[in-house]
Parts: structure tokens; C-alpha cells; sequence
């Protein structure tokens, strides 16, 4: 039976790359994007996988945006949420706009994502969730307090949730990467990024199909016994 799946913020960097995975899964694909219709056009024409635009972080378009792609697709068996910013400063120069942006879209996003096919997947007793955290939640990072804290957050919710899923066929991981060649990344300056690059043991930056493979893996049947983990994919960066 084919799956259907959303991934937010999922028409480029690593959410297209998990788009793309999940579809040579066999899997029906949704992507939602927040902005950047330009991008979210060419997207849908390349790979054929339609792009739905909401804000993760406002709720009620949350649950709208899930109801038009149920209405499209059908019932949605598989949540990636993958949408995420960064808006970075040191806590001197960090305003409060600054934290709550940052924490409103990568965790608030989750829970406003969640809300809306939790529900349905415990009914229907299958449902794979994972959350896209980040090695800076959790191992923290110089000028990210929202950006560490959000991540982290998404930690814990991933295994408050994997313990409300699990007696109904609804797994909820956590996959955290390291340091991915995507846009975000190409916003750290070069001098920075050449420092964390020189501490990663395989001594590159990962490539989004290495997160979505990791992705995939945990969206599979097979993967009915794997809830409330971290799948870190980082190139050695942080290990515990
Ligand atoms: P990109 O900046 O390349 O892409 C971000 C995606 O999220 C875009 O599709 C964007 O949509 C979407 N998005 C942003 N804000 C919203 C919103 N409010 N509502 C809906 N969609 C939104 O990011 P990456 O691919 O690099 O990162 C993907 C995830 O992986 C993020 O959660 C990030 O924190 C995490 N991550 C990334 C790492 C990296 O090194 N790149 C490392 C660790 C974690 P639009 O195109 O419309 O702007």
C-alpha cells in the first residue's frame, strides 16, 4: 500500500532531498515550503511532487494546509518535520524577535504539525513522525541560544510523543545532522565554517541525500521498533 507523506519545508535543501527518498520508496509525497515560490514551482515541475505553501509556525494554517493535502492525497501516514531557520547573534545582540522566530518555526512548527496528523495516524494505528533536530541542539553552539534551544526542545518532544504513539503503530525519531551543504549553511561566514568543517573527523560537510537516506530508513515498515531515538549523521562531529 502506498504511503502518504508530508515533509515540511520540503522543496529544497535536505526537505527536498527527503522528498525525493520517500518517493523511491514508494511513498506519495507532499511538500510544504513557507516563501519561495519561485523555488517551490521549479520543484514541483523537476520531480512531479506537488508544493503546498504555509507557515509551520501558524497553527491554523497547520491544520488547513494538512485538511487540503488529505483532501488532494488522502490520509497522511508519514510527518517530516523538516522546516527550520536560523537567525543568529550572541546573546548580547540577540533580540527577542530573534528567539522567538527561531523557536515558533523549528519547534512551535513540530507541535502545529503534529497536532494535525497525530490523531489520525493513533486512529488508523500506523504513523511514522521525525523530527529534523540538529547536532547544535545537542551539543549547543556559539551565537545560537534559539536556534540550540529549538532543537533541543525537539529532542524532548520527539520522546514525550514516541511514548504517547507507540501502543498504536505511530514511531516518532529524531534525526539530528551535523553540518549539510545546503543554503543554510552557505549563510555562515567562510572563516567560521572552515573551523567546524576542520572539526569533523570525516573532514567534510555531509550531503542532504545522506540525511534523507537516514530518513527513509526510519519512515520504513521495518522500522516499527525504532521510537523515541536520535539518528545523529554528522561525520563524527558529536558522538554520545
Ligand atoms: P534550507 O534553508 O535550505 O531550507 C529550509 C526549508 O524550510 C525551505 O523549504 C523553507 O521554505 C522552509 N521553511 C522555512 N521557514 C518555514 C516556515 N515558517 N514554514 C514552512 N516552511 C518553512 O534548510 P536546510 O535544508 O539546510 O535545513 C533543513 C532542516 O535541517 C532544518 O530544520 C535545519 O534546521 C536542519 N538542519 C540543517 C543543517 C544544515 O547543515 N543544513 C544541520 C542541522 C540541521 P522556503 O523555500 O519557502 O523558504
Amino acid at each position: 500500500m502506498g504511503r502518504i507523506a508530508i515533509v515540511t519545508g520540503g522543496t529544497r535543501g535536505i526537505g527536498e532531498a527527503i522528498c525525493l527518498a520517500l518517493k523511491d520508496a514508494g511513498m506519495t509525497v507532499a511538500a510544504n515550503y513557507g516563501g519561495n515560490d519561485e523555488k517551490a514551482r521549479a520543484f514541483t515541475e523537476e520531480h512531479g511532487i506537488p508544493a503546498y505553501k504555509w507557515d509551520v509556525s501558524d497553527h491554523e494554517a497547520c491544520q488547513r494546509g494538512v485538511a487540503r493535502v488529505v483532501d488532494d492525497l488522502g490520509p497522511v501516514d508519514v510527518l517530516v518535520n523538516n522546516a527550520g531557520i536560523t537567525r543568529d547573534g550572541i546573546m548580547l545582540k540577540m533580540t527577542y524577535e530573534m528567539w522567538k522566530e527561531v523557536i515558533d518555526v523549528n519547534l512551535g512548527g513540530c507541535f502545529n504539525m503534529a497536532k494535525a496528523v497525530f490523531p489520525g495516524m493513533r486512529e488508523r494505528g500506523w504513523g511514522r513522525i521525525v523530527n529534523i533536530g540538529s547536532v547544535n541542539g545537542q551539543a549547543g553552539q556559539y551565537g545560537q541560544v534559539n536556534y540550540a534551544a529549538a532543537k533541543s526542545g525537539i529532542h524532548g518532544f520527539t520522546k514525550a510523543l514516541a511514548q504517547e504513539g507507540a501502543k498504536f503503530g505511530v514511531t516518532v525519531n529524531a534525526l539530528a545532522p551535523g553540518y549539510i551543504d545546503t543554503e543554510m549553511v552557505a549563510a555562515v561566514p567562510q572563516d567560521v565554517l572552515a573551523k567546524i568543517v576542520a572539526r569533523v573527523p570525516v573532514g567534510r560537510l555531509g550531503h542532504a541525500d545522506e540525511i534523507a537516506r537516514g530518513v527513509a530508513f526510519l519512515c520504513a515498515d521495518e522500522g516499527a521498533f525504532i521510537t523515541g531515538s536520535t539518528l545523529s549523521i554528522n561525520g563524527g562531529q558529536h558522538m554520545y
